[in-house]
């Protein structure tokens, strides 16, 4: 038997199970193969370091009937949905309080303050260090009144060490030549970086996980079976029981189901998110572009140019509306003229979101051999590394090096 289960081999369950190798344990993850339904496959590749605020806060409410109606906007919620998803956005509305957003920025700092130093660690050791590029993002907007409407999230950045400088239209123009229409200014965001394309992270992370003896179960996992306060078996979708010894519970958004059976109830969302991924954009763009006028993101990437974002809140596991793709392409021919986008592949995955914005990671409440580690919204690509690396300290049973308290289970 192995030492250790991870169910859920998306970012955070691969680095999970590659930081327990590296304790010495046997691991075993657990993954129904479906990677490419995975939110770390179809991401927008941003290592955002300076992510600490979380996007609901002071200023949101009079903008969310706007969104809340308008099928082109960031925010949208999907009509049929909006009953079942209503205590979830009542939660996450109460969580952009001014007093909560500062108790949530100083939860998430200590997180994202590690991120780039624990995947530099992390793609060292697995050799694939250039997977990470050394070149910072920028927030491109179509005016100076933009940026400073939200000056709240950028003094909070700055305050918290994570900086940027103003870029006028001619500085624009001079690292982004491309862009055009109605942008005018932008951030330059100088501690965040990008990836040169997640799936491929993901992927190449498994494969040096199995080559270090890693082993990979392909089954879904439709239950948790524990006997008094320890989990003994994962079930499989087939009836059939696996034995564990320790677990951790990485399914991303799908984790709040699995975590049911072992009495836990969290507010966990799957906010679907899309991407028109092009291979031959016949445009250049230098850097990983945050639209914030547009709510998208483009990224540069080895397999081509992705354009990504929007947020629907739709369930889990709902059909595509894949019109949200279409809508964030369109909106990006309108910031770079001559963007072909024939021939793009179109994609949707959930965003595992808490009401807080912050992950859930821990250990389980009542059941010791289990350690949570979900919900990271949209910094899980981000987090991936730190989160495995927590995740070894807590079945190692060592006291993690930051304050645990903020991401625990039962917070709500
Ligand atoms: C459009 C979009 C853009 C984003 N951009 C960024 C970004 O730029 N930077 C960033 O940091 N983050 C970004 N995010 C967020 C980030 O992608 C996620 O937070 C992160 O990928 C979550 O990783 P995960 O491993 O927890 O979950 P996932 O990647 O979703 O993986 C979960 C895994 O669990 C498996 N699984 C689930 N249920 C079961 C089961 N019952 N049995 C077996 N296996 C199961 C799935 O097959 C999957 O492989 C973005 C998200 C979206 C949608």
């Amino acid at each position: 038997m192995t030492d250790v289960t991870v169910v859920g081999g998306g970012i955070v369950g691969v680095c999970s199970a590659i930081a327990l190798q590296n304790e010495g344990f046997r691991v075993e993850l657990v993954d129904r193969g479906l990677e490419t339904e995975a939110a770390s496959y179809g991401n927008c590749g941003l290592l955002a370091t300076g992510e600490i605020v979380p996007i609901s806060k002071p200023g949101i409410l009079p903008k969310i009937p706007k969104w809340l109606s308008d099928p082109k906007s960031p925010l949208f919620v999907r009509p049929g949905d909006m009953i079942s998803q209503m205590p979830w956005l009542m939660r996450f509305l109460w969580s952009g309080r001014r007093r909560k957003v500062l108790e949530i920025v100083a939860g998430m700092t200590p997180l994202l303050q590690r991120a780039e130093q624990d995947y530099r660690a992390l793609l060292e050791t697995a050799g694939l260090s250039d997977k990470l590029v050394n070149t910072p993002n920028i927030m491109a907007f179509n005016s100076k009144a933009d940026i400073d409407g939200d000056s709240f999230s950028w003094k909070l950045r700055t305050t918290n060490g994570f900086n940027h400088r103003f870029l006028d239209a001619n500085d624009m123009r001079a690292v982004e030549p491309a862009l055009s229409g109605p942008i005018t200014c932008g951030l330059l965001l100088e501690d965040w970086l990008q990836f040169s394309d997640p799936g491929i992270v993901r992927n190449r992370l498994a494969e040096f996980f199995l080559s270090r003896g890693g082993s990979l179960l392909k089954a879904s996992v439709s239950g948790l079976v524990a006997k008094g306060g320890t989990v003994t078996a994962i079930r499989l979708g087939g009836g059939e029981q696996v034995e564990v010894k320790r677990l951790v519970l990485s399914a991303g958004a799908w984790s709040g189901k699995l975590a049911r059976d072992i009495g836990i109830r969290v507010p966990l969302a799957a906010l679907q998110g899309y991407h028109h991924h092009l291979p031959n954009p016949a445009v250049t763009v230098n850097h990983a572009v945050l639209y914030a006028n547009g709510g998208f993101v483009l990224t540069p990437m080895e397999t081509g140019l992705r354009i990504g974002g929007t947020i629907e809140v739709a369930g889990l596991d709902p059909k595509p509306n894949f019109d949200r793709a279409n809508i964030i392409a369109e909106k990006a021919k309108a910031v770079l003229p001559g963007l072909d986008i024939s021939g793009g592949k179109q994609w949707m995955g959930p965003r595992p979101f808490m009401p807080d914005t912050m992950p859930v990671i821990g250990k389980a409440p009542a059941h010791d051999n289990v350690v949570l580690a979900f919900g990271h919204g949209q910094v899980g690509m981000t987090l991936g590394a730190t989160t495995g690396r927590l995740v070894a300290d807590l079945v190692a049973g060592r006291k993690p090096p930051i304050d645990m308290s903020p991401y625990r289970s039962n917070r709500f």
